[in-house]
């Protein structure tokens, strides 16, 4: 399962630019020396970091297959058209937009194919795991739109299924968003399908973590209820850093034109290329595998994380995804956090539906490309809690990550 190529070593780059050279190689040490618990990040294959370290970074090319500003993108047509046709066939939509430079981007496209400044949009509130792009006051969202916020119940985790139809019933948004950086359950997207219907809004589904489970057929499928789709390529589905918008044919124009020419400029062309190869490897029986050892491990490593005293929230995981509070363990997320980099084990804070403290947020998607199995996510969830208790001494439990990520090399050879 895992990758099993070395990234070619940057031996011109070491050459002509020693310094910048030595960082990179230092990344790659930190990445394969420690535990890499974040929820957002994947380890993306050499034949994705192949197409991201091409030529096609040198091609400008403004427009669509066919449709381009510029002359000489024959070639990038074709590789565009290829990112497409895989989306589509994927994730069975009749549309794939493949050129949003991120996730926040596809959002923001999103809301410019279907909204105008001022309109009411119903999403997760921020504290309870909504993102930047769901209606924050630091971000366009915020300040271009009037979000209302719907949440989740204070004691179970689960997101509040009444006050989402109350609030569309009273507030009747233009658009509802489901969708949510943190939240570790399936979704219902025919609840959030049948609300949107009957108080005629849009539902634009914000699937960035789930969508390479939903690749690999381990998380239901937004396509078939939501007017948009958003994504990113780099979470789960293990792509290059990226964005993509899936719709129906009769949203295709508007959607497209609200990537360029409207919040956009010219494609990037290699990250296109990269998208193309993870969408290939995404339809494979062994991607299928990899989302379903996903699950599998997040489910020991929830169920582990509770046997050691930690609050999961919401009982457990359907997901990649783990939110748990360490409370009971005698210290807030912050402070976790922060004794468990020290032993390399890295990992985020999120909010927490029960507490104003901060809670913990892991994902699965990178140490099972590494190979990792239920077994490792015991001895994860052992290290973590020994760790953030302050029974396991600091630079004991940084030899002993050092010694379960050895023999799980994200690039070997
Ligand atoms: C990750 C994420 C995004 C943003 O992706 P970026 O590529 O960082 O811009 C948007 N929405 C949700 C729900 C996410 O989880």
């Amino acid at each position: 399962m895992s990758v099993t190529h070395a990234p070619q070593t940057a031996d011109v780059l070491a050459r002509q630019d020693p310094e910048l050279a030595e960082i990179l190689l230092g990344e790659l040490d930190r990445q394969a020396s420690t535990l890499q618990l974040i929820a957002a990040e994947n380890f993306c294959s050499p034949a994705v970091l192949a197409a991201l370290g091409s030529p096609l970074a040198n091609k400008y090319a403004e427009g669509y297959p066919g449709a381009r500003h510029h002359g000489g993108c024959e070639i990038v047509d074709v590789a565009e058209r290829l990112a497409v046709e895989r989306a589509t066939s994927l994730f069975g939509a009749e549309h794939a937009n493949v050129q949003a430079h991120s996730g926040s981007s596809a959002v923001l496209a999103a809301y410019a194919a279907l909204l105008r400044p001022g309109d009411t949009v119903l999403a997760l509130g921020l504290p309870y795991g909504g993102h930047l792009t769901h209606g924050s006051p630091a971000n366009f969202s915020g300040r271009w739109f009037d979000f209302v916020p719907y949440g989740v119940d204070a004691e179970t985790g689960v997101i509040d299924h009444d006050q989402v139809r109350t609030l569309a019933r009273t507030h009747r948004p233009k658009a509802i968003v489901c969708g949510s950086i943190a939240y570790p359950r399936h979704i219902d997207y025919a609840f959030f399908r049948e609300v949107a219907d009957e108080v005629g809004a849009y539902l634009i589904a914000d699937a960035a973590h789930p969508i390479g489970l939903v690749a690999g057929g381990a998380a239901p499928s937004p396509v078939p209820y939501a007017d948009i789709v958003c994504a990113t390529t780099h979470k789960v589905l293990r792509g290059p850093r990226g964005g993509m918008i899936l719709c129906g044919s009769e949203l295709a124009e508007r959607v497209d034109r609200a990537v360029f020419p409207f919040t956009q400029g010219g494609a990037q062309m290699h990250t296109i290329a990269a998208k193309a190869v993870a969408f290939g490897e995404a339809a494979t029986p062994e991607f299928a595998a990899y989302t379903r050892q996903v699950v599998a491990n997040a489910r020991v490593l929830a169920a582990a994380l509770a046997e050691e005293g930690c609050v999961v929230t919401t009982g457990g995981t359907d997901t990649h995804l783990v939110t748990a509070d360490p409370a009971p363990l005698g210290v807030d997320g912050r402070t976790a956090r922060g004794r468990l980099a020290a032993a390399g084990m890295v990992l985020d804070c999120c909010a927490l539906p029960h507490a104003d403290s901060r809670g913990l947020r892991l994902g699965t998607a990178a140490v099972t490309t590494q190979g990792m199995a239920e077994k490792e996510m015991t001895r994860i969830a052992a290290l973590l809690a020994g760790v953030v208790r302050g029974t396991a001494e600091s630079a004991r439990a940084r030899e002993e990550v050092r010694d379960l990520v050895d023999g799980f090399p994200p690039y070997p050879g």
